[in-house]
Order: C-alpha cells, then structure tokens, then sequence
C-alpha cells in the first residue's frame, strides 16, 4: 500500500507516527514515544510497538535497508518475549528502540548528503551561504567545476549551471566558456548567473550568453528559492500542471484533449461559463485557456469576472480563437487576457506556451508565499495553511497539530554578536525544520524569531514528541556568528492541536498560551496546550 493511501487510510484512534517511507527518524521518534508512554497500560503499549515495528520492517525491506531490517527484526523478537515473559522495566527494548534511532538519523544524515540532483557552479568566487542554503533545500547538490577542464561526468547530469561573477572579473570570456560547456551538456540544464553589479552592461552580456536568470547583490532570497524550485521542476519536467480550457464546441475538448495527452497536462474542460467559474475556483489551474466567441457570454467578459475574484486575479488569461483582427486582440488583451493565441496552433507550440506561462505564474506565487529571510512559508502562507489544513482534518477525520517556536533570549543574541550573526541563527534553524519534517509539513516564519509548523495527521504527542526531538539537536547546534565565535541557543515551544481545539483561531491561540507557559517554566522546553485553554 502507499504511504499516502496509508496516512488517508488509518482512523485517528492509532497514536504513531504514520509519515512517508523516508521519514525513518519520526519513525524512530515516534517508537520511543510510545515505549516511554507513562499513560498507556504496558500490553498496550507492546501492541502499540508491534504493530509499528512490522510496519517498518515492510519498509525498510522495500527499501532494501539491511541494517535498518537486522534491527527491526531484533526489536520485534524482543516485544514477543516480552509479551511471552514479561520484565518489570522493557529496559531491554528501550536499548535497541535508541539504537535504532541512532541508526535511523544516521540514514537521514546520508540520504541529504545524496542530493537528488547536481548543480554546478564556476567563477572568481566562494559560494555565498545563502545559495548554498537554498540549493540544498531545493534538492541540489553544489559542485565546483573548472571551466578550462571540466569534468564530463559531472557535465552529464546537471540540472543547473551557476555562474558567479565577481566585479573584476572578465565576464565575457567567462560567460563564452560557459556557453561552450552548456553546448557540450546532454542534460538540459538552466543556467543562473549571480553577479556582484548590476547593470546593462551585465545584464546584456548575460542575456547574449543564453542565461536563464540573472541575480544581484544583495540576494534576494525568496527569489532565489523560487528560481530554484522553478529550475528543479524544469529539470525533472515531471511536474504536472493544470490547464482550464473554456470553449462552447464539445469538439474543442476532445481536440485538445488528445494534443495534451501526453503532455503531463491535467485537462479541464467546460464549456458553460458558470461552471468553468466553478472549476477555476476548486482546481486552481495554472493556465487558463478562453475561447473569445461564445453564444453565452463572450471571453472577453469571462476573463473580467475571473480578474475580479482575489484568487483567480493573477491566473495567466490566454484567449484561443481564429480573429485575425488586429483591433479586436487588443481589445480582448487589454480587457484581461494576458496573451491571444490562434486556434490553429500547432499542439507542441501551445502545450510549450502553457508550460511557460504556468511556470512563471507558479514561480510569482511562490515568491509572494515565501519569506525573505528564510525562503520558508511567510506568515500569510502559514496561517492560510492552518485554515486549509484544518478543513482537510475534518473532512477526513484526522488530528492535526499546530507548533508554535520561539527562539529564547534571542534578543541577547542580537546584542552580544550582533543583528547579522542572529540572523544566521534565523537560518540555521529554518533549514533544520526545514530539512527534518516531511514535505507536506508546513514550516513557516510566523514573525522575527518566531515559527510555525504545521502537522497533518499528527496527534500531539508525536508532533511534540517529535518537535522535542528538533529542540534538542537545534541546542546541540554549534553556531558560528559572523566574526567567527561559537554560540548555542535554544527554543520554546508551544503544541495544540485538533481536535482538542477546533477553529483556526482556538489551535493557534492554545498553541501560542502552551508557549508561554513553557517560557514562564524556564524555556528550552515543548508544552502542549490544554483543551480549554484558547
Ligand atoms: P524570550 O526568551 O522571552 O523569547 O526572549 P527574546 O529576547 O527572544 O524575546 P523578545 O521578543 O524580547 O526579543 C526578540 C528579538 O528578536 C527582538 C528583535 O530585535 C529580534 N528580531 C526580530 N526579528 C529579527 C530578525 O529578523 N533578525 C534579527 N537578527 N533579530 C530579530
Ligand atoms: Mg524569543
Ligand atoms: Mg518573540
């Protein structure tokens, strides 16, 4: 069964961890919650802990894991004689269940060190952190290359090439070898260029070498993530994207339907304006496509009442139709659309367009969504996913934890090393929950040294069980500030979910009180909220 059939499957009344095949420290995490659980009766817990453990076992054989496997195994030997005898402390199975976390972080730490794909940077200079920061979340691995020497291994695989240009540099000739490489390259990779100016002069020389985007000092970040991610969905060209058709004949659907089909394209099709309204609505797609001649409302008008709503407001609007008429287009573009294209495009032509044009537009969502600082969900985008989460619990009867983290004393920070080097703190722990939570987790900078995360199909033992996991590896940090010293911090945090609470506003209010009383009880600790208390 797949992991997400698995997570949609399960009722709420079983307390593990049930996250994606890969998540094997929240597995782990989630084990030693429930051998230490205090509330649970003992043969409780024992068939709690089997049914856990044989579920990992099917995985880790899935997964070809041997020593994972070897473990397990072990572990799951230990809970039958258990069962079987029973001794006063489970001290036995406590060892191997740390054991196996130990191993289990150990596996995480070396699947990020295999990164999923390769890119490869050159120029005068070292790699500012910020970019290493952001390849990495994207799921790029950086490598230096020699431009005089490269080596074609590496040139073989590459998702994206990286020029950074420093200003003395000679960019001409750095950007002509550049251009060179990409020409030897079977891979189609992007190309990004950093520089330290910015001006024309640059600007044209990046454009005339065939770079994809172009980047100053100082890095945007929530930019450069968003580039990033573009480039990576563009590397795999796996990322299906959504199309609305909006046309009165039947015949255009099944038309576009068959030049689609093997596009990755998910194809809607209506051809009444109201419900294609509706649809636009519910599936968000990513182009919409409007025929400009209907007998029922024209495209025209279609594409101002689409303009109109605050979510469909900056969906690209292209019209399809077969006017020729100057006049007529530019009525049809300035009333909405963003482009006309004739009917009698050829199918490879369109579904390039839509690509292009859903790319851009998912690239400008992500930006607005993202926080600068960070590159994580920025506290619109977080609380939006609070609400959107809380609905999806529901409706499939779910828990869903809200943590709410505060780094302590940080203010302490910023005036002993200074306001940069706590930014560097920023970072370094938005790239741990980052890089540590599964990826339909919502991490978000809820304001200055405050976070949020969100947790689907998480009950609040294991989201705090799991966060407490987090606080301890974020104190064990060792920290550099920007002169080169070394500083520990820690955090507070506060825990509430669903459904002890059961609006937005009551999970994000118990969440904020359980953190407060984790400050008052002496920080560097997780609390979980109280049912009544919002
Ligand atoms: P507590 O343990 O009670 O949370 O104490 P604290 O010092 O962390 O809390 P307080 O809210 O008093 O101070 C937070 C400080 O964080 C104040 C503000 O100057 C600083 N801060 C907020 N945003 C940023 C940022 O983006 N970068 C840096 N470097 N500092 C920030
Ligand atoms: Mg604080
Ligand atoms: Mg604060």
């Amino acid at each position: 069964m797949p992991d997400d059939a698995l997570i949609e499957s399960d009722s709420m009344d079983l307390p593990q961890w049930k996250g994606n095949a890969a998540d094997w420290p929240m597995a782990a995490a989630s084990l030693r919650s429930t051998v230490d659980d205090p509330t649970a009766r003992r043969p409780t817990r024992l068939a709690d802990l089997q049914n856990q453990v044989q579920e990992l076992i099917q995985r880790a054989r899935k997964q070809k894991l041997r020593v994972l496997l070897g473990v397990l195994n072990r572990i799951d030997q230990e809970i039958a004689r258990e069962h079987a005898q029973g001794s006063a402390d489970l001290s036995r199975l406590n060892r191997l269940i740390r054991y196996f976390d130990r191993l289990a972080q150990h596996i995480e730490r070396t699947r990020e060190e295999t990164p999923e794909a390769i890119a490869l940077y050159t120029g005068s200079r070292e790699i500012p952190e910020v970019l290493d920061d952001s390849l990495r979340r994207s799921g790029f691995g950086a490598h230096p290359i020699n431009l005089e020497n490269p080596d074609p291994a590496l040139l073989e695989h590459t998702g994206l090439l990286i020029y950074l240009a420093t200003s003395g540099a000679d960019h001409e000739r750095e950007l002509e070898r550049l251009q060179e490489l990409r020409k030897r390259m079977t891979s189609c990779a992007q190309s990004l260029m950093i520089s330290q100016r910015d001006d024309f002069g640059i600007r044209a020389a990046a454009v005339r070498a065939g770079i994809d985007h172009v980047i100053t000092h100082p890095i945007d970040s929530a930019r450069l993530n968003s580039l990033l991610t573009g480039a990576r969905a563009y590397e795999c060209d796996d990322e299906q994207i959504t199309v609305l058709l909006v046309d009165d004949m039947a015949t255009a659907g099944v038309y576009w339907r068959k030049q689609f089909a093997h596009a990755n394209v998910e194809l809607l099709f209506e051809t009444r304006p109201e419900a294609a309204f509706e649809t636009a609505l519910g599936k968000e797609p990513d182009v919409i496509l409007l025929d400009l001649y209907m007998p029922e409302m024209d495209g025209v008008d279609l594409a101002r009442i689409f303009r109109e709503h605050p979510r469909l407001s900056d969906v690209p609007i292209l019209f399809m139709s077969t006017e020729e008429r100057d006049q007529h287009r530019l009525e049809a573009k300035l009333k909405g659309g963003d482009d006309f294209l004739n009917k009698s495009i050829a199918g490879d032509d369109l579904i390039r367009m839509v690509r292009y044009r859903a790319q851009r537009y998912r690239q400008a969502r992500a930006e607005r969504r993202t926080d600068s600082l960070t590159g994580l969900l920025n506290h619109r985008a977080i609380t939006e996913m609070v609400d959107s989460e809380l609905d999806r619990a529901i409706r499939q009867e779910q828990p869903l934890s809200v943590v709410m983290i505060d780094i302590d004393k940080f203010k302490t920070i910023n005036d002993t090393y200074g306001h940069p080097s706590g930014d560097r703190v920023i970072r370094r722990l938005s790239t741990l929950l980052n890089t540590r939570l599964r990826k339909y987790d919502g991490v978000g900078r809820y304001g200055g040294e405050e976070f949020m995360v969100v947790l689907p199909a998480t009950p609040v033992d294991a989201a705090a069980t799991l966060i407490d996991r987090l606080r301890e590896q974020f104190a064990e940090l060792e920290i550099t500030t920007e002169s080169g010293e070394t500083l520990h911090c820690h955090f507070s945090a506060g825990v509430a979910c669903y459904p002890d609470h059961v609006t937005p506003q009551e999970i994000i209010n118990a969440a904020d009180a359980a953190l407060y009383r984790a400050k008052q009880a002496g920080r560097n600790q997780v609390q979980i909220g109280h049912v009544d208390e919002h």
